[in-house]
């Protein structure tokens, strides 16, 4: 489970998820943290000037220049002075130091401090958001069985929320930070018409000041599914053609001749759970490897398993057009009680951690969910209890591990300061022999994600078909 961070050691500097390593350790001065300045900032992309004769040391990001003077508390940011609660220095081995916070907060970039891990975490202005999406060109085209939308843009990726709406029946795709510049576009909002079997129409707008709402009237009640290319700047949002004659096997297959281990079938999700966001956390990451596991000599450390098998479950998710977010999608640190602070902050609707198991003898095996019944759960469309249940259902039947039940768990911290329901799946453990030849098996983080996926799925439609609209 959640072996936590160990604390002590020296400072470590992080920006935008990955460890930046310096020629010279960090130092803290009167509890403010001092980096040699050219290791730090010329990898934010930052440009470094140093005047000897002057003691002097300008960094420029974008349009912001701060400059610093050696031993002097005053700081000019473009020109403006500041004060800072410690100077700049040179310290053994004639490098600059320089106050990381004041100078990255000048600069625009987000700093936060996890005392645990003693980690400076930076994130860069495009990285946190700043960065707006701009949409130039609204177009349909299709192929395949697939009525697709192509919304070309420039800027950010764009952050998009869906929502489906009834009487008459829409699917709206909200994309936020985002302002629409299309030529035919009048009063802040314009359409296209359709011809085909999902849609008639596309309505856009400038919804509000930073969100651009694009609306499908549909025909058929369908949940469009948004993938992101973003080198080429494209969202695509594909509705299935049911005027298209029907592919052979998958789709239309009866669920219960579908599950061939490698071909567990993931329905669709019910267009009416088009709002639910599923908030995806892959246990550990970074400096906090979780469980190790070492076999054939090779050590194997759950982090990059959880983030497999959640990197795939993202992806089962979206591609049934299920929102999610992940919390970590690289090998980054994140601290356990901010996971649950960003899945509040996100309004996510359910929240799905993705761990191993490991115990101190090989004796302990098996498969394992742990879920907490808040007050809080109320509000939502699915009740973790139930969504654990049917989430180690799926998982004793695909991969076939022990059964060690459901337990209900006020401790954990991602259950008890989530709002939303939560659960923390164990997949199975490293440390039993029989476990662990299983986890190691080619196929064990596929089963897993469409396992959790299909679990998740099905309890959003029951939710649909008992009437539950969004949250
Ligand atoms: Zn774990």
């Amino acid at each position: 489970m959640s072996a936590s961070v160990a604390a002590g050691g020296d400072v470590t500097l992080q920006l935008d998820g990955v460890q930046v390593f310096c020629d010279a350790a960090p130092v803290i001065v009167e509890g403010r943290t001092l980096v040699p300045v050219r290791a730090l900032f010329e990898a934010a992309g930052a440009t470094v000037d140093w005047d000897g004769a002057q003691n002097r040391v300008c960094v420029s990001y974008s349009d912001i220049d701060v400059t610093l003077f050696v031993g002097k508390k005053t700081a000019q940011v473009n020109g403006r002075e500041e004060s800072m609660d410690v100077p700049a220095e040179i310290l053994p081995g004639n490098r600059t130091f320089i106050p990381v916070r004041f100078v990255a907060q000048a600069l625009g970039f987000l700093v936060d401090w996890d005392p645990d891990s003693r980690t400076v975490i930076l994130d860069s202005p495009e990285e946190s958001g700043i960065e707006t999406t701009t949409v130039e060109a609204i177009a349909l085209s299709g192929a395949d069985g697939v009525i697709r939308t192509e919304i070309t843009y420039t800027g950010a990726e764009p952050d998009c929320r869906t929502f489906a709406y009834e009487a008459p029946d829409r699917f709206v795709v909200d994309i936020r930070g985002a302002s629409i510049q299309l030529a035919d576009i009048e009063g802040g909002s314009g359409s296209m018409p359709a011809d085909n079997a999902v849609f008639s129409k596309i309505r856009y707008s400038q919804f509000e000041a930073d969100i651009v709402r694009i609306v499908f009237d549909l025909n058929d009640r369908q949940t469009g599914v948004l993938t992101t290319a973003s080198a080429e700047g494209i969202l695509y949002i594909d509705f299935d053609d049911p005027s298209a004659p029907d592919e052979p096997a998958e789709e239309t297959q009866p669920e219960e001749e579908a599950s061939s281990e490698s071909n567990i079938l993931i329905p669709s999700a019910d267009w009416r759970m088009t709002d639910q966001l599923v908030v995806i956390d892959a246990g550990h990451g970074g400096k906090d490897p979780g469980c190790l596991v070492s076999s054939g000599g090779t050590t194997y450390y759950e982090k990059d398993f959880n983030l497999e098998i959640s990197l795939a479950l993202d992806r089962y998710l979206r591609e049934a057009g299920v929102q999610t977010h992940m919390l970590r999608t690289t090998d980054q640190t994140l601290a356990l009680q901010e996971r649950p602070v960003l899945a509040n902050d996100l309004g996510a609707d359910l929240y799905v951690s993705v761990h191993n198991n490991s115990a101190e003898t090989s004796v302990p095996n098996g498969s394992q969910v742990f879920y907490y019944e808040k007050a809080s759960e109320a509000d939502y469309v699915i009740g973790s209890k139930a969504l654990a249940r049917s989430i180690l259902d799926e998982l004793l039947q695909q991969i076939g591990l022990a059964d060690r039940g459901i337990v209900s768990q006020g401790m954990y911290a991602v259950l008890n300061k989530t709002c939303m329901p939560a659960v923390i799946v164990e997949g199975g453990f490293f440390s039993n022999p029989q476990d662990r030849a299983v986890m190691l098996g080619d196929d064990y983080t596929d089963l897993y994600a469409r396992s959790v996926a299909r679990a998740i799925i099905l309890s959003l439609n029951r939710a649909a078909e008992n009437g539950q609209g969004g949250s």
